[in-house]
């Protein structure tokens, strides 16, 4: 952990340290006229250009003007491929999407212009969002900037890769079951999930809909609250956006008294399949909780054993009704011989549509038909309100509730696609938080070698709280970031 010596891992001194800054501290050089703006962007763009690791779907080209206007003054910002932007190639990293230019720009996207960012590209995910490594993209993987023979995490692999790599300063994903929180944890940066509403899903292409959520991928937690605060609000063109009353406070707490500390039997220790360093790690976070004050306590969660199994039946019922609108009329590819319009619609998807998103549109339209409704989507309905209760009764005993983000470090590329459970598995930790539509956060809390063996790698630590909780969860976030320090970089 940050106690022991770092060895840092990336160049710095010269042109490198302008890529060292967070977000907020390249604001303030703008502000304090020690770096220009236009400089800053295309210091970017340029990084950008010149990526390797497969983050970018879509890049600014160095020189790009689009307005920048005062709070966040022109400051770069990466955009997952599933933001609708106005002109600009929208995905969702499926080929039945190729082609597409969408009309109008998401809302999360349109508040962080209005607040002065510019879009310095569209990052590279999982189909669809559907995903825990990457390696779901119709237009190939992404690689882990730590070590280029492992996934970046998914399905936001393409902003996490990005961010760490320092292909751009900060970005935004989207979380439907972990997937801001496991490539955070997986590239060594923050990110956050906010409660189910804060930020309206609004040209946000949809994946599951009562489980989608916006959210920051930052190299510190300053960063993930200034994201969260630019981004949050009512919206008028989402109805279940209710945005976070107060608004975010940017966080400043430097230690944790008073401040009561769950921790689920179910989502730690007794977890199955968390790695030795990554709970031997878990474990030194929690004595840094004490050391800021911070009182701990053992608690359960019993229903979040069945998170992923109601998970992975909620979540592809939406989707094969969300991705029902794909037919080769409305957007991107069209088969281009059909012999009829039954044809045509058939030859399209199956030509567009990768292996997993039509393994998800199979079990979700088995498990939405009649005759099985009640026994799988009503039984998971069920599962998803007995998890919601079981973090009510947490939350009338402590603040937060920890655990580690993802049961192990980055894996190698193709270890877990022949065995979809496995995969599915990666989510264990995450998924429980959106069936229960509360924010969550995981920020890096050090090193720990891979059970395989070989070169260490970052490690996540999760902190959630009630709905809403989001300036606290940042708040205790940040006193712990500050303890653990955790400076490592991945090679440049
Ligand atoms: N890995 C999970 C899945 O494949 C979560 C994805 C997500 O959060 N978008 O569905």
């Amino acid at each position: 952990m940050s106690h022991e010596p770092h060895r840092p891992r990336t160049r710095s001194g010269g042109a490198g340290e302008l890529f060292e800054l967070t977000a907020g501290q390249a604001l303030g050089r703008i502000e304090a006229g020690e770096l220009g703006s236009d400089e800053y962007f295309d210091a970017y763009a340029e990084a950008a250009a010149g990526d390797e690791l497969n983050a970018y779907l879509w890049r600014a080209e160095p020189g790009s003007r689009a307005a920048g206007g005062e709070g966040f003054r022109g400051l770069p910002i990466a955009i997952k491929d599933i933001f609708c932007t106005e002109g600009i190639p929208t995905t969702a990293g499926s080929r039945i999407l190729e082609g597409y230019r969408p009309p109008y720009t998401a809302t999360a996207v349109a508040r962080l212009a209005d607040a002065g960012a510019r879009v310095l590209g569209k990052t590279n995910m999982d189909e669809f969002a559907m995903g825990s490594s990457n390696e779901n993209s119709g237009y190939g993987s992404v690689l882990n900037p730590w070590d280029r023979s492992r996934v970046p995490g998914g399905s936001s692999g393409g902003s996490a890769a990005a961010v760490a790599a320092r292909l751009a300063p900060w970005a935004i994903g989207t979380d439907t079951g972990g997937s801001i929180r496991q490539p955070a944890s997986l590239c060594g940066i923050v990110g956050m999930k906010p409660t189910y509403g804060a930020i309206s899903r609004y040209g946000m292409i949809a994946f599951a809909s009562s489980l989608d959520q916006c959210g920051p991928l930052t190299r510190d937690v300053t960063d993930a609250a200034m994201l969260v605060r630019a981004m949050q609000g009512r919206d008028h063109c989402d109805s279940t956006s209710v945005g976070i009353e107060g608004g975010v406070e940017l966080p400043s707490r430097e230690d944790l008294q008073g401040l009561r500390f769950g921790i689920p039997r179910e989502l730690a220790g007794d977890a199955e399949g968390i790695e030795a360093g990554v709970s031997e790690n878990f474990e030194a976070t929690l004595r840094l909780i004490e050391e800021l004050g911070g009182e701990l306590d053992q608690c359960e969660l019993p229903s979040t054993r069945n998170g992923i199994s109601a998970y992975y039946v909620i979540a592809p019922a939406e989707a094969s009704a969300n991705l029902a609108r794909y037919d080769g009329v409305r957007y991107g590819m069209r088969d281009p011989e059909p012999e009829d319009l039954l044809g045509m619609y058939e030859r399209t998807r199956a030509r567009g549509f990768g292996a997993e998103v039509k393994r998800r549109i199979m079990l979700g339209t088995y498990a939405l038909s009649s005759g099985y409704y009640e026994a799988y989507y009503g039984q998971a309905q069920k599962v998803r309100t007995r998890i919601a209760q079981d973090f009510d009764a947490a939350f009338a005993r402590f603040d937060f509730l920890v655990t580690p983000t993802s049961p192990t470090v980055a894996f190698e590329l193709g270890a877990k696609t022949a065995d979809p459970w496995a995969m599915y598995m990666n989510d264990y930790c995450t998924v429980p938080m959106p069936l229960a539509g509360i924010p969550a956060i995981s920020i890096p809390s050090g090193l720990a070698a891979p059970a395989g063996g070989g070169p260490e790698l970052p490690v996540g630590f999760q902190i959630t709280g009630p709905a809403f909780s989001e300036s606290g969860i940042l708040g205790a976030a940040y006193a712990l970031e500050r303890a653990i320090g955790f400076t490592e970089r991945p090679a440049a």
